[in-house]
C-alpha cells in the first residue's frame, strides 16, 4: 500500500496497519471490543483456515476490507488451531481504558504466539515438555532449548567430533516444537530439509543481531545476574561463546514474543553432550521409545509401559530420563538404588503416590503465576499441592537410600506461601478474577468493610420496599435490578392509581411501570460504590499475593524438580513390581550379560506368560558379534531390540524385564532396522540403509551397541552379501570398531565368519519342523540355523496353495542353478587383505555349464552365420552333456 493510500485509510485502519508493519510473519488479531478481527489477507487466510465467515469492513477506501473475526473469549482455541496448522498468531489488545481514551484508542502488540513460546495449558500436552531451541551454527554450535511454560533452560555446545550429527542428536532428544537459527543454518539446505522435512519442526530464522555476544552478554547478566563461575581456559572460552550466542537469541525472542517478566527461568541448566547416552534418530524411532514407528502414538512404546506417573511433571521428567539415559555409573546406581527401595517397601510407595496424585502441576502453575496467565483457581491449585508436603516429608523420613534421602532433606514445606493463599484467597474462588469474590474475609480490613457496606445497602433496598409499599398501599411493589437502570421499583397495571408524587417513571412495560425514588438512588449509589471499589480492591490484592509468590519461585520450582523426581522414582518401582522387572548391575566393564530378557512392551501386548525369555550375552574380546539367523517371524527383531532396551534401561536408571542383567556402559546405541520413513524424502530404501550403516561406521565407538537388522537386503543378493560381510568384519575388528553388536541375517552364509573371526558367535532362533509345517519355539540357541523357511511363513501368511507349491519347485531349481553361480563368482573373489577373511574357501572345480553360460553372455550374434550358430548350439549340448 504507497503512502497515498495510507492516507486515505480511517484512523483505526492506519492504526492497524502501523503495528501489521511490524509483525509482517504473524496473523493479527485485532482487537476491536469483545473480539479479535483480522483484515486483508489475514482475513482471507485465516477465514479459510479457521472455517469463518469472510465479511468487509469500510477502511476510508472504496473498496471494503475484507475481515473476519472471533469472540474474544474464544480466542484460545482459534488461535491454538492456526498454530497447529503452522502459524504465528500477533495478538494486539486495547492498551488504555477505552473511556478514558483521547480519539482512537491505543493497541499494541500484547504477545506473538508461536509453537515454541505457548503457555496455555489448554494447548500444551501435560505429560511433555514444549521446547523452544535456538541454534547457532557455525563451524561449531551453540545450542540453547528452554519451555517457557515451566521455566527450565538447558544450553550446550558442539566443538568437536562430528559436529553435524551430535547435533542432530540433541535436536531429536529434545524434539523442540520450534527452532530458532541464525542465517548460516537457515542457508543451509540439507540442514533445513532435514529439520522441516524430516524432523518436521517449525523453523524461526532470527537475524544476526539476535546471536551478537555482547547484548547476549548482557541479556543473560540480566536475566541470571552476573556469570562469575566461567571457566577462562580457551576451549572453555569458545565454548561459552556458542552457548551464550544460543542463549542469548532465546531470551531476547522470548522477550519479543512474550512481553513479560520471565521470572521463573533461573538458572542456566548447562551440559556436555557427552554426559548422556547417545541416541541417534533411527534408533530413538526404531526403539519406538516414546512414539511408535507407524502411528506415532504412545501407546505401544517403552514410555506407555514405564508411565504410571502420579503427576504431568512427574511424566515429562520420567520422559526426559528415557530420552537421555546416563553414562555416568554411580549417578545410575544412585537412581537404581532408590527405586529399589521403594520396591521393597510396598507401603510407603504406596502411601507416597496417593499424596503425589493431589499434587497439580506445580511447575507449570508458577510458570503462569510469573507469566502473569495464573486466576485464584491456579493459586488453590498450588495451595492444595503444598497441602501434600507434609505427609510426604514425614513418611520420606524413614528413606535410606542417597538419592531419597536428597529428596527428603531438600523438601522445603513451603508454609509461607501455604499460609498467604490460606488466609488471602477464597477456598472455592471463580475463575475470573476481575468480579470480586475472590479475597477471604479476615485478610483485609478495607474489603471487608466495603462488602459489609454493598450487603447492608442491600438490606437497605429492602427496608424501602417494605416502606413504600405500606405507604402506598401497592400490595405486590417489589424492588428490581438491572444493568440499565439500577434498582428500580415495579408496579403492576391494577395499581397504577395508587403510584405516589415522589416516584419517578424510569420505563413501561406492558403489565407494569418501573419507578424510581430519590432515596433509591442514594442507597444505590452507595451500593454500587462499594462494590466497584471492593472489586478493584480484591484484585489489587490477587496480584500482590501473586506478586509475592513469584518472589518465591525458585523455591517453588526446586520442589516442583523433588516431586517430579520422587514420582519417578515410586513409578518405576511400581512397574518393576508389576511388570517382574529386575534391578540391573551396571558398571565400567565390559559385558552385557541379560539371563531371561524379554521385551516390555511385545510382553505387555501378548501376556507375561506367552512371553519366551532370552538371555544375551555380548563382551569386548570372543563375543563381540552374534549373528542371528532364523525364519521370518522367528523373532529376531524382538530379541535385538529387546537387548537393547534392557540397555537403555538399565542406564536410564531402571529396573529391566530379565531375571538378571549385567551391563558394561553403553556409549550409544545404534539401530539399523527395517525401512524408515525416509522413503518420502527422496530415498530410496538402499539408499536410506546405506546412509544409516554409513554413520554407524564412522561414529560407532567400540563401547557402542550395535543392533543390524538384515542388512544388505535391499539390493541384489551378492552385493547385500559382500557388504553385510564386509561391514561385520569392520565392526569386529579392534582397530577399526570393535563395538559390541547383534547382526540379524538371511544370509546364511554370514555364518561361516564363526569360523573365521574369534569374536563372532552364531545364534539363531530355535523352530519345530512338523511335516512340511514350521513351529516357532521364540527361542535363541547357538549356533546358525538350517534354512530359511521363508515358503513355510508365506503359507502361515495364506498365500494359496498353488502359489506355495510352485515356489517350492522355483526355489528348487534355483538352488541347483545358484551353487554353480555362486561358486564361479567366489572363484574369482580377490585375495584377502590383512584382517580380513576369504569369504568361501573353493575346493570344487568350475562346472562346465557356467562357462556355457559365460560364452552365452560374451557372444555378439551379430558375427554369427545361422551355420556358426547351429555348430556352437551343438557344441554347448556337448558340454552340458559332460557336465
Ligand atoms: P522378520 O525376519 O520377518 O522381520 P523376525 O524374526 O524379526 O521376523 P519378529 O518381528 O521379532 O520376527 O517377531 C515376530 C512376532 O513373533 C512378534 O510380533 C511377536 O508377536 C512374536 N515373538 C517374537 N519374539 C517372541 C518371544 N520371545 N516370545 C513370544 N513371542 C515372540
Amino acid at each position: 500500500m504507497g503512502r497515498d493510500d495510507f492516507m486515505i485509510l480511517t484512523p483505526m485502519m492506519q492504526q492497524y496497519f502501523d503495528i501489521k508493519e511490524q509483525y509482517k510473519d504473524c496473523i493479527l488479531f485485532f482487537r476491536l471490543g469483545d473480539f479479535y478481527e483480522m483484515f486483508f489477507e489475514d482475513a482471507i487466510l485465516a477465514s479459510r483456515e479457521l472455517e469463518i465467515t469472510l465479511t468487509g469492513r469500510d477502511c476510508g477506501q472504496a473498496e471494503k476490507a475484507p475481515m473476519c473475526g472471533v469472540p474474544h473469549h474464544s480466542a484460545e482455541n482459534y488461535v491454538s488451531r492456526l498454530i497447529t496448522k503452522g502459524f504465528k498468531v500477533a495478538i494486539c489488545e486495547q492498551v488504555e481504558d477505552v473511556s478514558v481514551a483521547k480519539g482512537i484508542v491505543k493497541r499494541d502488540v500484547v504477545r506473538v504466539v508461536t509453537p515454541g513460546t505457548l503457555v496455555e495449558s489448554s494447548m500444551l500436552d501435560e505429560k511433555k515438555n514444549n521446547y523452544l531451541m535456538a541454534i547457532y551454527k557455525d563451524k561449531f554450535v551453540g545450542m540453547a532449548v528452554v519451555d517457557i511454560s515451566t521455566g527450565e533452560l538447558f544450553s550446550s555446545s558442539i566443538l568437536y567430533g562430528n559436529v553435524e550429527n551430535k547435533l542432530w542428536d540433541e535436536i531429536v532428544r529434545f524434539s523442540p516444537s520450534e527452532v530458532l537459527v541464525n542465517n548460516k543454518a537457515f542457508e543451509d539446505v540439507d540442514f533445513m530439509n532435514i529439520v522441516e522435512k524430516r524432523l518436521n519442526i517449525y523453523v524461526t530464522n532470527l537475524e544476526d543481531e539476535y546471536f551478537d555476544d555482547k547484548s547476549a552478554r548482557e541479556r543473560i547478566d540480566k536475566q541470571f545476574g552476573q556469570i562469575d563461575n566461567m571457566d577462562r581456559s580457551e576451549n572453555s572460552l569458545k565454548n561459552e561463546n556458542f552457548q551464550t550466542k544460543a542463549i542469548g537469541a532465546l531470551l531476547a525472542y522470548i522477550n519479543r514474543t512474550s512481553k513479560v517478566d520471565l521470572g521463573h527461568i533461573r538458572e542456566i541448566k548447562k551440559y556436555k553432550v557427552e554426559g548422556f547416552m547417545n541416541l541417534d534418530i533411527s534408533s530413538r524411532r526404531n526403539l519406538e521409545i516414546c512414539e511408535t514407528l507407524r502411528e506415532k502414538s504412545k501407546k505401544g512404546t517403552i514410555l506407555w509401559v514405564l508411565d504410571r506417573t502420579m503427576t504431568s511433571m512427574g511424566g515429562r521428567a520420567l520422559r526426559k530420563w528415557l530420552e537421555q539415559p546416563l553414562v555416568n555409573v554411580s549417578d545410575i546406581q544412585d537412581r537404581l538404588n532408590a527405586i529399589g527401595e521403594f520396591k521393597d517397601k510396598f507401603m510407603l510407595r504406596t502411601e507416597i503416590r496417593e499424596h503425589l496424585k493431589k499434587v497439580y502441576d506445580i511447575e507449570r502453575l508458577i510458570g503462569k503465576i510469573v507469566l502473569g496467565n495464573a486466576n485464584c483457581r491456579d493459586l488453590i491449585s498450588l495451595k492444595n499441592s503444598i497441602l501434600q508436603l507434609p505427609d510426604i516429608k514425614f513418611l520420606m523420613s524413614d528413606c535410606e537410600t542417597e538419592a531419597n534421602r536428597r529428596i527428603e532433606n531438600g523438601l522445603d514445606l513451603l508454609i509461607d506461601i501455604y499460609e498467604l493463599i490460606e488466609f488471602s484467597i477464597e477456598d472455592e474462588p471463580p475463575i475470573v478474577i476481575k468480579e470480586g469474590g475472590i479475597i477471604k474475609k479476615g485478610f483485609n480490613p478495607e474489603v471487608d468493610k466495603l462488602k459489609e457496606a454493598s450487603t447492608e445497602g442491600k438490606n437497605w433496598v429492602i427496608e424501602i420496599e417494605n416502606r413504600e409499599k405500606e405507604k402506598t398501599g401497592i400490595k405486590n411493589l417489589k424492588v428490581g435490578f438491572n444493568k440499565i437502570f439500577g434498582y428500580y421499583l415495579e408496579v403492576t397495571k391494577s395499581y397504577f392509581h395508587l403510584i405516589p408524587a415522589h416516584f419517578i417513571r424510569k420505563q413501561t412495560l406492558a403489565n407494569c411501570e418501573r419507578f424510581i425514588t430519590e432515596e433509591l438512588k442514594n442507597v444505590e449509589e452507595t451500593i454500587l460504590g462499594a462494590q466497584e471499589k471492593v472489586i478493584r480492591l480484591e484484585y489489587d490484592i490477587f496480584l500482590e499475593v501473586k506478586d509475592k509468590i513469584c518472589t518465591q519461585a525458585g523455591r517453588i520450582k526446586n520442589i516442583a524438580g523433588a516431586l517430579a523426581e520422587l514420582d519417578v522414582f515410586t513409578c518405576l518401582a511400581e512397574v518393576a513390581d508389576r511388570e517382574n522387572f529386575a534391578k540391573p548391575i551396571v558398571d565400567n566393564g565390559n559385558a552385557i550379560s541379560i539371563i531371561e530378557g524379554r521385551h516390555p512392551v511385545v510382553e505387555k501386548m501378548i501376556g507375561q506368560d506367552k512371553f519366551i525369555p532370552n538371555d544375551t550375552y555380548l563382551d569386548l574380546e570372543d563375543n563381540r558379534i552374534s549373528i542371528i539367523t532364523g525364519p521370518n517371524m522367528a523373532g529376531k527383531s524382538t530379541f535385538m531390540r529387546q537387548t537393547a532396551i534392557i540397555v537403555l534401561m538399565a542406564q536410564m536408571g531402571s529396573f529391566v524385564p530379565a531375571k538378571e542383567a549385567h551391563i558394561g556402559i553403553v556409549d550409544r546405541i545404534f539401530t539399523r532396522v527395517g525401512a524408515s520413513d525416509d522413503l518420502a524424502q527422496g530415498q530410496s530404501t538402499f539408499m536410506v540403509e546405506m546412509t544409516e550403516v554409513a554413520n554407524i561406521l564412522e561414529n560407532a565407538s567400540k563401547r557402542s551397541l550395535i543392533i543390524l537388522d538384515e542388512m544388505g537386503r535391499g539390493t541384489s543378493t551378492y552385493d547385500g552379501l559382500s557388504l553385510a560381510w564386509s561391514v561385520i568384519e569392520y565392526i569386529g575388528r579392534k582397530d577399526k570398531i570393535g563395538a559390541r553388536t547383534l547382526f540379524a541375517t538371511h544370509y546364511h552364509e554370514l555364518t561361516e565368519l564363526e569360523e573365521k573371526m574369534n569374536c563372532i558367535k552364531n545364534y539363531c532362533i530355535a523352530i519345530q519342523e512338523k511335516g512340511d509345517d514350521i513351529v516357532f519355539l521364540h527361542k535363541i540357541i547357538r549356533g546358525g540355523a538350517d534354512g530359511s523357511y521363508g515358503i513355510q511363513v508365506a503359507k502361515l501368511a495364506g498365500l494359496p496353495q498353488s502359489v506355495i507349491l510352485r515356489a517350492k519347485e522355483i526355489l528348487t531349481e534355483l538352488e541347483d542353478a545358484d551353487i554353480a553361480r555362486v561358486e564361479k563368482k567366489l572363484k574369482k573373489a580377490r585375495k584377502p587383505l590383512e584382517g580380513q577373511v576369504d569369504i568361501f574357501t573353493l575346493n570344487k572345480p568350475q562346472l562346465e555349464s557356467d562357462l556355457v553360460i559365460d560364452s552365452l553372455n560374451s557372444l555378439d550374434l551379430s558375427l554369427l552365420t545361422p551355420m556358426e550358430a547351429l555348430n556352437m548350439l551343438h557344441d554347448f549340448q556337448q558340454k552340458l552333456k559332460r557336465s
